[in-house]
């Protein structure tokens, strides 16, 4: 018997919502989910209804609740609208291929290609200037783009810059051949505390996560842009291909790389120098909804001047809150985004008005996971997200603030005014004993889920506002309360 949507809907929101607001389920939960699995193939089938009871009754509850509770913390997940999880269910129910823009076959192109625009309108990136647009399946994905591409240009800027000039294309020729005729002997990836992802993206592209350097103003601002010794590197190195991947914000502490002038500055080092412009901004870029005010001047200055970059990374399962998987990727110059991804020999570009994302992007069969961004952005409007996003970082102030006026706990990096946190909190405990246990401590409660990361060379705790669920007087209480529970266990101990 054939299932209707609606069944499917009301199946799993009846799950979703009938749950309490703890973010990790019991642990007996998770192991009866693993004692359930199946190892080996069944020849004949369990059939349907005995699937979904399987689903539902053994697996679901065993699943962790970044979407559920308001009190998941750990990574930067986000949630999922119930806008968004309402058009994800028809994606699936109507297996779209968005691979080609095919306008007399099907809508979806047409629909991705809104999406990307109106999600621009957001984020007030020019439709104009940033024409390569494209979903991708996250932040890492679009990393990827990001240093393929600044592989690209640079390689081409360095032939254009010989005399005799070469034509030194990598897609075309390969690695090895381009930069053999245009003089290139290795890539430099210059940053500020990079994203894990971005040496991953050196790796795949062929840069080598050793090509990834650190180029900090100091040990106390370490995710801050040396402009100088940015300007050295860029003029020392003869035979270096440059691209300059900012940080925007840095993943422990939310912090942006260069402010906006410091990014008219580098834009013109770039420029002087032939290198290529990448922000990962996975969850900064949401912080161009906000107005410039008083107190998020810091953060607005921090991200108001990246649309000065070649390209953009922007995760949309993160801080837009649609469901995995979906990120964005922008960039200035489309027909390099299509020389270096077009699909199959032809070197024909694309020449519709909406170009193919086969062309533009890593995969050829693809989700048409614009609709959930679509449906989200219609739904609930420019206003809806600004206001989500300071109430995230209102969150995040208080939970701040407490931790300021607190004799057991410290902020991170010292020194933080408060108008420097965007939505993320790093924190340990002043006791070294106390510190070492303090995200297991956490988590063990089950009520919230933290993350565990390290700063100055101990460990330390990131607790990231993410999920448009957040209540800032709810869970804040929530959070010191537990915050405060752990210090009064340690007396005990
Ligand atoms: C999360 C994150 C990434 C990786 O994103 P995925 O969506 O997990 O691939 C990259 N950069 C930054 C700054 C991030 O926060």
């Amino acid at each position: 018997m054939p299932l209707s949507l609606n069944e499917f809907i009301s199946t799993i929101d009846a799950r979703r919502k009938g749950d309490s607001q703890e973010a990790l389920p019991p642990i007996q939960a998770i192991a009866h989910a693993e004692a359930s699995l199946p190892v080996s193939l069944p020849d004949t089938g369990m059939g349907l209804e005995c699937l979904k009871q399987h689903i539902l009754d053994d697996l679901v509850p065993g699943f962790n609740r970044p979407n559920q509770s308001s009190n998941y913390y750990g990574f930067i997940t986000g949630g999922s609208t119930e806008a968004s999880l309402f058009a994800d269910y028809i994606v699936s129910g109507f297996d779209q291929n968005a691979q080609v823009h095919a306008p007399k076959e099907t809508i979806g192109g047409a629909v991705e290609d809104a999406a990307l625009r109106l999600l621009q309108q957001l984020l007030c990136i020019d439709e104009a200037s940033f024409p390569g647009r494209i979903f991708t399946t996250g932040a890492t994905a679009s990393n990827i783009l990001g240093l393929s591409l600044g592989r690209e240009f640079a390689v081409a800027e360095a032939g254009r810059r010989r005399s005799p000039p070469s034509i030194s294309s990598v897609a075309q020729l390969g690695v090895v051949p381009a930069c053999l005729q245009a003089g290139v002997r290795k890539f430099q990836v210059l940053t500020t505390l990079p994203h894990s992802s971005l040496y991953k993206a050196a790796s795949v592209v062929g840069l080598g996560k050793n090509a990834v350097v650190s180029l900090p103003l100091s040990a106390e601002e370490p995710w801050r842009f040396d402009l100088d010794a940015l300007e050295r590197r860029l003029s020392d190195s003869a035979g270096v291909a440059h691209i300059i991947a900012i940080s925007a914000g840095e993943v422990n502490t939310g912090r942006f790389a260069a402010s906006r002038e410091e990014m008219i500055k580098i834009r013109a080092l770039a420029d002087k120098y032939g290198a290529w412009i990448h922000v990962d901004g996975a969850f900064g870029l949401q912080a161009r909804v906000l107005l410039p005010s008083e107190s998020h001047s810091s953060i607005v200055d921090g991200i108001h001047s990246i649309h000065l970059a070649d390209s953009l990374t922007g995760d949309a399962h993160k801080l837009l809150n649609v469901p995995y998987d979906c990120g964005f990727f922008f960039c200035k110059n489309l027909a390099l985004q299509q020389a270096v991804f077009q699909n199959g020999a032809s070197v024909i570009p694309d020449t519709a008005e909406i170009p193919s994302p086969h062309n533009l992007g890593m995969e050829n069969s693809r989700r048409l996971r614009a609709l959930p961004v679509y449906a989200s952005l219609l739904t609930y409007g420019r206003i809806w997200h600004r206001t989500l996003l300071e109430r995230q970082i209102e969150l995040a102030r208080t939970i701040a603030t407490f931790i300021l006026g607190s004799e057991a706990y410290e902020l991170l990096p010292r020194n933080t005014d408060l108008k420097d946190v965007y939505m993320i909190v790093l924190f340990r405990a002043r006791s070294a004993g106390l510190n070492d246990t303090l995200v297991s401590k956490l988590n063990a409660s089950r009520v919230m889920y933290v993350s565990g990361s390290r700063w100055d060379g101990a460990p330390a705790v990131r607790l990231a506002v993410s999920t448009w669920r957040v209540d800032v007087k709810r869970d804040s209480a929530r959070v010191i309360s537990e915050l405060e529970e752990a210090t009064s266990k340690q007396v005990l101990f």
